[in-house]
């Protein structure tokens, strides 16, 4: 007896999916300080470089609060390239991920110097600049230029792996070239009006945020459900399939709170590459093999020696990416004569610091009586 087959019956083509997904997003899209209206008006392509560059790897709610801020402060690409990065870093404090300030920053000199203030306009030419990848090239081309091309993020990447039903890493490669590929044929699948490519983008960046999110995907309110393999096969909670946990290797803090005469807290700048760089922080020893010893912290920071010169304050943990950060906290005397890298600082000015997450507790919350 011949076997029985019960294939799937084949998803709905792709117009069917696109037009189903641009009917919901016009209907549900969040009202977010950069989205424009009415939506799909090309943008202007500053915000949008700032905003895309803002929100890699940091929640939307957390960008919401700093966005207007960096804005107001810088209002045009050529008021950022002329800024200096110290100022650049300090409004960036609370987002994390420095590096990206620094891209942007990169990024904004090179259109002022390179391309007289005015952004190239198609993903390409985009991609070339400093700090600017794939994704964020094909969001300022959709957006501002209204080009034809797909911006794939980490959410839209999800959506394709699961509209496909492929159960592999978003960090495979194969992964990757399907999700741009599958993208750009949603785009050719769509209706050619002039605001599509940006409406067809940011509709998938929602779709990914708000509904078919990493961990239980609202698949019943999906606009999609029809097209999407993986809802068909039950196999949504598998996909993308997880990283292996990231290796991640310790490094060991001690951070000194030192008040001088006045009670202002002494303040130093992390070196330029590496962890933080660039930061300020209260005068700190590092190492990656164990915990300083306070004769080491003394002998390293120039304290007053003798054992009741550096008083234990606190101490906590804190990860990042590739680190497990062990902080110590002390509290020491100044020394006779301060390197002249410290500066010595009220509450207030050391609140203006480009600061880490850690160094922002050590500074601002345990420095504090
Ligand atoms: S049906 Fe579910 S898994 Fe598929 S795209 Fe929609 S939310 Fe994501």
């Amino acid at each position: 007896m011949p076997h029985k087959h019960n294939p799937q019956p084949a998803p709905p083509p792709d117009k069917h999916l696109v037009a189903a997904l641009l009917r919901w997003f016009r209907a549900n899209a969040r009202d977010l300080p950069w989205r424009p209206h009415p939506l799909g008006t090309p943008r202007d392509p500053y915000p949008v470089l700032v905003s895309e560059l803002m929100l890699q790897q940091t929640q939307v709610s957390r960008v919401i609060d700093r966005f207007d801020a960096f804005l107001a402060r810088f209002p045009t690409v050529e008021a950022l390239a002329e800024a200096d990065e110290q100022a650049v870093l300090t409004l960036w404090s609370g987002l994390g991920y420095y590096r990206r300030a620094r891209l942007l920053h990169a990024a904004a000199r090179t259109i002022v110097t390179e391309y007289a203030g005015s952004f190239p306009a198609t993903a390409t030419t985009l991609a070339a600049l400093p700090g600017i990848g794939r994704y964020t090239a094909g969001a300022i081309a959709s957006l501002a230029f209204l080009e034809r091309t797909p911006a794939v993020d980490a959410n839209v990447l999800r959506v394709m792996l699961r509209i496909q039903g492929r159960s592999l890493t978003t960090a495979n490669p194969q992964a990757i070239a399907l999700g741009w590929s599958r993208a750009q044929a949603l785009h050719a699948a769509a209706p050619r009006s002039r605001p599509t490519p940006a409406l067809l983008n940011e509709a998938l960046i929602e779709l990914g945020a708000v509904i078919c999110t990493p961990r239980s995907p609202r698949c019943e309110s999906c606009p999609i459900a029809d097209s999407c393999r993986a809802r068909a096969k039950g196999t949504q909670s598998r996909i993308p399939a997880k990283k292996p946990p990231p290796v991640r290797t310790p490094i060991y803090f001690a951070s000194v709170l030192i008040h001088n005469a006045r009670n202002r807290l002494a303040v130093t700048s992390r070196p330029d590459t590496g962890l933080w760089a660039g930061l300020s922080q209260a005068p700190t020893v590092e190492r990656t093999d164990r915990p300083s010893t306070p004769a080491e912290i003394r002998r390293k920071l120039g304290l007053p020696p003798g054992r009741g010169s550096l008083r234990r304050v606190t101490r906590f943990d804190f990860k990042t990416t590739h680190r497990e950060c062990h902080f110590e906290v002390f509290a020491a005397p100044p020394p006779a004569n301060p390197p002249s890298t410290w500066s010595f600082l009220t509450p207030a000015r050391i609140a203006n610091l480009p600061l880490s997450s850690p160094q922002r507790r050590i500074l601002l919350e345990t420095a504090q009586p």
